[in-house]
């Protein structure tokens, strides 16, 4: 299971409505909360349905891909 953090960002396979493709993840665990960065809006997905749809996460101004991503531990 990758190792997803409090205030990472990522960009999920869709954006969301409001044109932007930046999450702030809130809450971590069973369910993970998102904030999109465009609009502010909040959103609950399944911890599962996260990991199908997240895509590439933001570390230090750089876009990882996340199957290359092994947490934030690792790419220090
Ligand atoms: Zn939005």
């Amino acid at each position: 299971m990758l190792n997803y953090e409090m205030g990472d960002t990522v960009a999920l396979k869709k954006g969301h409505p409001c044109g932007e493709n930046k999450w702030e993840i809130l809450r971590t665990g069973a369910d993970i909360k998102l904030k999109c960065l465009g609009c502010d809006r909040q959103i609950w997905l399944t911890r599962i349905e996260f990991e199908k749809r997240v895509r590439k996460i933001l570390v230090e101004d750089k876009w990882i891909s996340i199957v290359n991503y092994k947490g934030r531990e690792a790419e220090k």
